[in-house]
Protein backbone atom coordinates (compact mmCIF):
# COMPACT_ATOMS: atom_id res chain seq x y z
CA UNK A 1 0.00 0.00 0.00
CA UNK A 2 1.19 3.27 -0.78
CA UNK A 3 0.07 6.99 -0.37
CA UNK A 4 -0.01 9.68 -2.78
CA UNK A 5 -0.71 12.88 -2.18
CA UNK A 6 -2.03 15.62 -4.78
CA UNK A 7 -2.00 18.50 -2.33
CA UNK A 8 -2.07 19.35 1.80
CA UNK A 9 -3.67 22.42 1.55
CA UNK A 10 -6.94 23.07 3.87
CA UNK A 11 -9.62 25.58 4.66
CA UNK A 12 -10.43 28.35 3.10
CA UNK A 13 -8.01 30.85 2.32
CA UNK A 14 -5.16 28.12 1.75
CA UNK A 15 -7.46 25.66 -0.58
CA UNK A 16 -8.91 28.46 -2.45
CA UNK A 17 -6.28 30.95 -3.07
CA UNK A 18 -3.75 28.00 -3.75
CA UNK A 19 -1.33 29.09 -1.45
CA UNK A 20 -0.57 25.07 -1.69
CA UNK A 21 -2.24 22.50 -3.42
CA UNK A 22 -4.99 20.65 -3.16
CA UNK A 23 -6.53 17.69 -4.40
CA UNK A 24 -7.21 14.61 -2.20
CA UNK A 25 -4.97 11.74 -1.67
CA UNK A 26 -4.93 8.54 -3.21
CA UNK A 27 -4.37 5.26 -1.21
CA UNK A 28 -2.98 2.55 -3.74
CA UNK A 29 -2.01 -1.18 -3.80
CA UNK A 30 -1.08 -2.96 -6.72
CA UNK A 31 -4.38 -3.99 -7.68
CA UNK A 32 -6.18 -0.36 -7.01
CA UNK A 33 -6.30 3.35 -6.69
CA UNK A 34 -8.88 4.84 -3.96
CA UNK A 35 -9.08 8.36 -4.16
CA UNK A 36 -9.95 10.45 -1.01
CA UNK A 37 -11.12 13.96 -1.01
CA UNK A 38 -10.81 15.11 -4.34
CA UNK A 39 -11.08 18.85 -3.98
CA UNK A 40 -9.75 21.67 -5.99
CA UNK A 41 -7.64 21.02 -8.85
CA UNK A 42 -6.85 16.87 -8.43
CA UNK A 43 -7.89 16.12 -12.28
CA UNK A 44 -4.44 18.77 -13.11
CA UNK A 45 -2.65 17.20 -9.90
CA UNK A 46 -2.75 13.64 -11.10
CA UNK A 47 -2.40 14.46 -15.08
CA UNK A 48 0.74 15.77 -13.87
CA UNK A 49 1.71 12.94 -12.24
CA UNK A 50 1.21 10.91 -15.25
CA UNK A 51 -2.26 8.70 -13.30
CA UNK A 52 -5.23 8.51 -15.22
CA UNK A 53 -8.83 9.00 -13.33
CA UNK A 54 -9.73 5.80 -15.49
CA UNK A 55 -7.21 4.11 -12.84
CA UNK A 56 -9.19 4.90 -10.08
CA UNK A 57 -11.66 2.45 -8.35
CA UNK A 58 -13.10 4.16 -6.20
CA UNK A 59 -13.75 8.20 -5.17
CA UNK A 60 -13.91 8.52 -0.86
CA UNK A 61 -15.82 12.17 0.32
CA UNK A 62 -15.89 11.97 4.24
CA UNK A 63 -17.92 15.12 3.98
CA UNK A 64 -19.25 17.97 1.46
CA UNK A 65 -17.08 20.36 2.58
CA UNK A 66 -15.93 21.91 -1.25
CA UNK A 67 -12.14 21.81 -0.27
CA UNK A 68 -12.79 18.04 0.25
CA UNK A 69 -15.27 17.79 -2.94
CA UNK A 70 -14.87 20.24 -5.62
CA UNK A 71 -13.67 17.84 -8.18
CA UNK A 72 -15.66 14.93 -7.59
CA UNK A 73 -17.79 15.51 -10.76
CA UNK A 74 -15.07 16.10 -12.71
CA UNK A 75 -13.31 12.73 -11.83
CA UNK A 76 -16.27 10.73 -12.24
CA UNK A 77 -16.52 11.71 -16.08
CA UNK A 78 -13.18 11.84 -16.61
CA UNK A 79 -13.14 7.93 -15.17
CA UNK A 80 -16.79 7.00 -16.82
CA UNK A 81 -16.31 9.47 -20.08
CA UNK A 82 -20.01 10.57 -19.96
CA UNK A 83 -22.05 7.27 -19.84
CA UNK A 84 -19.10 5.17 -22.24
CA UNK A 85 -17.79 3.17 -19.31
CA UNK A 86 -20.70 2.85 -16.27
CA UNK A 87 -17.94 2.10 -13.56
CA UNK A 88 -15.94 2.80 -9.89
CA UNK A 89 -17.74 3.04 -6.51
CA UNK A 90 -18.50 6.57 -4.01
CA UNK A 91 -18.51 6.24 -0.56
CA UNK A 92 -19.91 9.39 0.54
CA UNK A 93 -22.14 10.49 3.91
CA UNK A 94 -26.18 10.35 2.67
CA UNK A 95 -26.27 14.00 3.29
CA UNK A 96 -23.54 14.61 0.75
CA UNK A 97 -25.96 13.26 -1.99
CA UNK A 98 -29.34 14.72 -0.52
CA UNK A 99 -29.42 18.30 0.92
CA UNK A 100 -27.45 20.14 -1.70
CA UNK A 101 -25.73 17.34 -3.10
CA UNK A 102 -22.09 17.13 -4.30
CA UNK A 103 -22.75 14.88 -7.31
CA UNK A 104 -24.74 16.22 -10.50
CA UNK A 105 -27.93 13.31 -11.12
CA UNK A 106 -26.90 12.68 -14.46
CA UNK A 107 -22.79 12.15 -13.44
CA UNK A 108 -24.12 10.01 -10.81
CA UNK A 109 -25.57 7.57 -12.54
CA UNK A 110 -22.67 6.84 -14.54
CA UNK A 111 -20.89 5.15 -11.51
CA UNK A 112 -21.67 1.58 -10.90
CA UNK A 113 -22.03 2.20 -7.02
CA UNK A 114 -22.83 3.87 -4.29
CA UNK A 115 -22.20 3.48 -1.01
CA UNK A 116 -22.81 5.69 2.17
CA UNK A 117 -20.76 5.89 5.31
CA UNK A 118 -22.04 5.60 8.54
CA UNK A 119 -20.80 4.65 11.62
CA UNK A 120 -20.81 0.72 11.43
CA UNK A 121 -19.23 1.00 7.65
CA UNK A 122 -16.54 -1.50 6.97
CA UNK A 123 -16.64 -2.36 2.60
CA UNK A 124 -13.09 -4.21 0.90
CA UNK A 125 -12.32 -2.57 -2.53
CA UNK A 126 -10.43 -4.81 -4.08
CA UNK A 127 -8.69 -6.12 -1.60
CA UNK A 128 -8.23 -2.39 0.79
CA UNK A 129 -11.02 -2.81 3.04
CA UNK A 130 -12.41 0.74 4.02
CA UNK A 131 -13.99 1.16 7.65
CA UNK A 132 -15.23 3.80 9.25
CA UNK A 133 -13.55 4.25 12.63
CA UNK A 134 -15.90 7.36 13.82
CA UNK A 135 -18.39 10.32 13.34
CA UNK A 136 -16.60 13.45 13.61
CA UNK A 137 -17.94 16.80 15.33
CA UNK A 138 -17.38 19.53 12.59
CA UNK A 139 -20.13 22.37 12.01
CA UNK A 140 -23.37 20.90 11.01
CA UNK A 141 -21.56 18.53 8.66
CA UNK A 142 -21.98 14.48 8.22
CA UNK A 143 -18.59 13.60 8.32
CA UNK A 144 -16.93 10.42 9.33
CA UNK A 145 -12.84 9.25 9.47
CA UNK A 146 -11.67 6.35 7.64
CA UNK A 147 -9.08 3.05 8.47
CA UNK A 148 -7.74 1.95 4.97
CA UNK A 149 -6.25 -1.50 5.33
CA UNK A 150 -4.17 -4.12 3.30
CA UNK A 151 -1.75 -6.98 3.99
CA UNK A 152 -2.00 -6.23 7.47
CA UNK A 153 -0.85 -2.64 7.11
CA UNK A 154 -3.46 0.10 8.97
CA UNK A 155 -3.74 4.20 7.74
CA UNK A 156 -6.19 6.48 9.53
CA UNK A 157 -7.05 9.33 8.32
CA UNK A 158 -8.39 11.39 11.03
CA UNK A 159 -10.36 13.93 8.80
CA UNK A 160 -11.14 17.32 10.09
CA UNK A 161 -13.57 17.55 13.25
CA UNK A 162 -13.34 18.33 17.12
CA UNK A 163 -10.75 16.46 18.89
CA UNK A 164 -12.38 14.37 20.97
CA UNK A 165 -10.68 12.01 23.16
CA UNK A 166 -12.19 9.13 21.84
CA UNK A 167 -10.42 9.55 18.47
CA UNK A 168 -7.30 7.94 20.31
CA UNK A 169 -9.03 4.94 20.76
CA UNK A 170 -11.08 4.84 17.50
CA UNK A 171 -7.70 5.24 15.22
CA UNK A 172 -5.52 3.03 17.78
CA UNK A 173 -3.17 0.29 15.62
CA UNK A 174 -2.75 2.59 13.18
CA UNK A 175 0.55 2.02 11.30
CA UNK A 176 0.33 5.30 10.00
CA UNK A 177 -1.93 8.42 10.94
CA UNK A 178 -3.12 11.39 8.33
CA UNK A 179 -4.15 14.08 10.55
CA UNK A 180 -5.48 17.23 9.21
CA UNK A 181 -4.33 19.81 11.26
CA UNK A 182 -5.23 23.29 10.25
CA UNK A 183 -4.63 25.47 12.58
CA UNK A 184 -1.26 25.87 14.77
CA UNK A 185 -3.09 27.66 17.82
CA UNK A 186 -5.63 26.53 20.11
CA UNK A 187 -9.04 27.69 19.18
CA UNK A 188 -12.84 27.09 19.96
CA UNK A 189 -13.35 25.40 16.35
CA UNK A 190 -14.12 22.04 15.20
CA UNK A 191 -10.78 21.54 13.63
CA UNK A 192 -7.64 20.38 15.12
CA UNK A 193 -5.11 22.47 15.95
CA UNK A 194 -1.08 21.42 17.35
CA UNK A 195 -1.73 20.75 20.50
CA UNK A 196 -5.33 18.44 18.96
CA UNK A 197 -1.85 16.52 16.76
CA UNK A 198 -0.10 16.22 19.61
CA UNK A 199 -2.34 14.59 21.93
CA UNK A 200 -3.28 12.30 19.12
CA UNK A 201 0.02 11.01 18.21
CA UNK A 202 1.48 10.03 21.78
CA UNK A 203 -2.14 8.29 22.33
CA UNK A 204 -2.23 6.41 19.10
CA UNK A 205 1.51 6.37 18.86
CA UNK A 206 1.94 5.13 15.00
CA UNK A 207 5.32 4.34 12.83
CA UNK A 208 4.56 7.64 10.93
CA UNK A 209 2.51 10.95 11.84
CA UNK A 210 1.00 12.36 8.23
CA UNK A 211 0.06 16.05 8.51
CA UNK A 212 -2.69 17.32 6.32
CA UNK A 213 -5.34 19.73 5.40
CA UNK A 214 -2.87 22.79 6.50
CA UNK A 215 -4.39 26.22 6.45
CA UNK A 216 -2.24 29.40 6.27
CA UNK A 217 -1.09 29.72 10.12
CA UNK A 218 0.69 26.11 9.55
CA UNK A 219 1.86 27.50 5.99
CA UNK A 220 3.37 30.12 7.26
CA UNK A 221 5.37 28.67 10.24
CA UNK A 222 6.91 26.48 8.12
CA UNK A 223 6.83 22.78 7.36
CA UNK A 224 9.91 22.10 8.10
CA UNK A 225 9.38 23.96 12.13
CA UNK A 226 5.92 22.02 12.68
CA UNK A 227 7.65 18.72 11.90
CA UNK A 228 10.26 19.23 14.12
CA UNK A 229 8.20 20.93 16.92
CA UNK A 230 5.54 17.65 16.52
CA UNK A 231 8.93 14.96 16.84
CA UNK A 232 10.17 16.87 19.38
CA UNK A 233 6.90 16.56 21.66
CA UNK A 234 6.12 13.14 20.24
CA UNK A 235 8.98 10.98 19.72
CA UNK A 236 7.01 9.96 16.53
CA UNK A 237 8.52 10.81 13.14
CA UNK A 238 6.34 13.01 11.90
CA UNK A 239 5.78 14.49 8.45
CA UNK A 240 3.61 17.70 6.92
CA UNK A 241 2.26 16.51 3.30
CA UNK A 242 3.37 18.37 0.58
CA UNK A 243 2.39 18.50 -3.13
CA UNK A 244 2.91 14.61 -4.84
CA UNK A 245 4.44 13.25 -2.00
CA UNK A 246 4.76 9.48 -1.45
CA UNK A 247 4.83 7.16 1.28
CA UNK A 248 5.50 3.48 0.94
CA UNK A 249 4.26 0.66 3.39
CA UNK A 250 5.67 -1.27 5.36
CA UNK A 251 9.04 1.13 5.58
CA UNK A 252 7.31 4.31 5.22
CA UNK A 253 10.21 5.97 3.30
CA UNK A 254 8.70 8.84 1.48
CA UNK A 255 9.84 10.63 -1.56
CA UNK A 256 8.54 13.53 -4.08
CA UNK A 257 6.89 11.98 -7.17
CA UNK A 258 8.63 13.20 -10.42
CA UNK A 259 6.42 14.84 -12.45
CA UNK A 260 5.57 13.81 -15.93
CA UNK A 261 3.40 16.60 -16.76
CA UNK A 262 4.83 19.53 -15.80
CA UNK A 263 1.87 21.62 -16.68
CA UNK A 264 -1.04 19.20 -16.46
CA UNK A 265 -1.52 18.87 -20.19
CA UNK A 266 -0.53 15.08 -21.85
CA UNK A 267 1.46 14.72 -24.56
CA UNK A 268 -0.43 13.92 -28.07
CA UNK A 269 1.83 10.69 -28.51
CA UNK A 270 0.26 8.92 -25.13
CA UNK A 271 -3.43 10.05 -27.27
CA UNK A 272 -1.67 8.23 -30.84
CA UNK A 273 -0.60 5.16 -28.55
CA UNK A 274 -4.48 4.77 -26.85
CA UNK A 275 -5.99 5.05 -30.00
CA UNK A 276 -3.54 2.64 -31.96
CA UNK A 277 -4.65 0.24 -29.35
CA UNK A 278 -7.99 0.74 -29.46
CA UNK A 279 -8.10 0.27 -33.46
CA UNK A 280 -5.54 -2.68 -33.21
CA UNK A 281 -7.89 -4.80 -30.60
ZN1 LIG B 1 -14.59 20.46 6.44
Amino acid sequence: MEIVFLGSAGGRVAVFKQFRSSGGFIVRSEKTNIHIDPGPGALIRLTQIGLKPEETDAFVVSHKHLDHCADINTLIEAKTMGSWNKSGTLLTPESALTEDPIVLRYTLKNLERISILKEDFSEYIKGIRVTVSMKHKHQDVETYGLIFENNGEKLGYITDGRFEEKMIEAYSGCDAIIINMTFIKERDMDHLNMKDAIRLIKGIRPKIAIINHTGMEVILTGYSKVEKELEDATGIKTIVAREFLKVSFPSMEFSKIKLKNPIGIRSLDEWRQEHSKRTDS
